[in-house]
């Protein structure tokens, strides 16, 4: 398995508080969430260090983010500067890695990225595009790179990263989180694990409120360690959200900085991406320390929240055997994953339809979709998604979408751009798009104007 132990070089780090990008100026992800991260890794003297070298981020290009999101009407319409520049900024490092720069990076960046689905008619979860899917993609089309892990240790369900690759049977996604129930997005329960054809390579690990370094250990050394040694991933990726803290002010669980940083350990990610994370003070300084010193192989041991004892946090009985009973639950689908997909496709046809309805918290969204995967027997198959975005009364667009897959048939490549000549003549829609990730070609078609535009 790719990682950090072992390896030698340095560990990368770009850092971009995005100064001038804010939902509102009090809302809790602002540019201070990286500031007191900065002092206190000055004040610890970790960039004279030289296991640690600091990266300037660069613009991500708007090709970059057409590769993963459907944005409406346009990427430029979805993504500020900043935007580019934080998923710009994982880009130098994925660069970095793969020139043998550095053995690992993190991207401590904002605005975060995982609650970002593949159709991006506005902002949900704080985000707007998805760093993490904007780099698996980029590594894939630049490297050629196959198989790869995303592992969501951020509080909140990885709903965007999960959406994104569900059909994907070589990007295995795992998120823990506080279960759905108690917390935003609402989701990432058990029984969501893939489409027909990647069923079990995306698996969530639902948490009680109030789950300690522990519980979260306990399904690190039971269940995702041994997955990855399984899976044997190309690279393992981290989206590393904070906010699983004990002092974080939008959940409820009870991680120390210590905890994270011996995640990050066992762990031993090839890149980390910052997410979540809203204990500007009191979590995320101590918390990023911790990882960044984990990644560059130093001792962390002294890293400690100025309140924080051992024994604090106490796990219940209750709770123990509940997160027991979850890794089981999720062990078991991974162990039959070849079967559950076996049966999936000998009960569906030629196409996999589903309907989904997605609501945009930040931007009061509400999207209605119907997407639908060829179970093509020769190639991973192309999909189609039609798409309204609705905001109160009125309908903000309806749209037409149409990815071909790396490594797509002559049949699917064929009928796919029959699908779009078909529906740029449809006055139904207001954009039609073509994502050909084979040669790596971006259209989008305005239906009123009839102009055409390619990233
Ligand atoms: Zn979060
Ligand atoms: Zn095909």
């Amino acid at each position: 398995m790719a990682g950090s132990k072992g390896k030698k070089g340095k560990t990368g780090l770009i850092f971009f508080p995005a100064f001038d990008w804010a939902i509102s100026p009090t809302h809790p992800e602002r540019e201070e969430r990286l500031l007191y991260t900065r002092d206190q890794i000055f004040e610890e003297g970790l960039m004279d260090l030289p296991q640690i070298e600091e990266f300037k981020p660069r613009l991500a290009e708007l090709k970059d983010i057409a590769r993963v999101h459907f944005c409406v009407p346009d990427v430029e319409a979805q993504v500020t500067e900043a935007h580019l520049i934080a998923a710009g900024s994982t880009l130098t490092l994925a660069d970095a890695l793969e020139s043998g720069q550095i053995r690992n990076g993190f991207a401590l960046v904002r605005p975060p990225g995982h609650h970002s689905m593949t159709v991006a008619h506005g902002n949900r979860g704080f985000c707007n595009v998805n760093n993490m899917a904007i780099l698996v993609e980029y590594l894939r089309t630049k490297y050629g790179h196959k198989k790869i892990a995303v592992i969501d240790t951020d509080v909140h369900h990885g709903d965007g990263t999960q959406e994104i690759f569900w059909h994907d049977p070589d990007v295995l996604c795992i998120s823990f989180h506080q279960d759905g129930h108690t917390l935003y997005p609402g989701s990432g329960f058990v029984n969501e694990m893939g489409g027909p054809r990647a069923l079990a390579r995306t698996l969530n690990v639902p948490l009680p409120p109030g789950t300690t370094d522990e519980g979260i250990h306990y399904v690190l050394d039971n269940l995702i360690l041994p997955i990855l040694d399984e899976f044997k991933p190309d690279l393992v990726l981290n989206s590393a959200g904070q906010d699983n803290h004990y002092t974080d002010p939008l959940a409820n669980m009870r991680f120390s900085a210590n905890g994270y940083a011996r995640l990050n350990e066992k762990l031993s990610p090839d890149l980390c991406v910052l997410e979540g994370g809203y204990a500007i003070e009191t979590a995320l300084p101590y918390v990023n320390t911790g990882i960044i010193q984990a990644m560059a192989g130093l001792d962390y041991s002294h890293v400690r929240e100025p309140d924080f004892e051992p024994g604090r946090f106490v796990q219940s009985e209750t709770m123990k055997r509940e997160i027991e009973s979850t890794v089981a639950q999720v062990q078991s689908l991974w162990d039959k994953r070849d079967d559950l997909v076996d049966v999936a496709l000998s009960e569906l046809g030629d196409f996999y339809r589903r309907r989904k309805r997605i609501f945009y918290d930040t931007d009061m969204i509400n999207e209605n979709q119907e997407e639908a995967v060829r179970l093509c027997p020769n190639c991973p198959g192309y999909t189609t998604i039609s798409s309204q975005g609705q905001r109160g009364y009125g309908t903000l667009n309806n749209v037409y979408c149409i990815s071909i897959p790396r490594h797509a048939c002559s049949d699917c490549k064929t009928d796919a751009m029959e699908e779009y000549k078909e529906h740029i003549e449809d006055r139904k829609y207001s954009y039609v798009y073509l994502q050909d990730k084979d040669r790596d070609k971006y259209l989008i078609y305005n239906v009123r104007t009839r102009n055409q535009k390619s990233y």
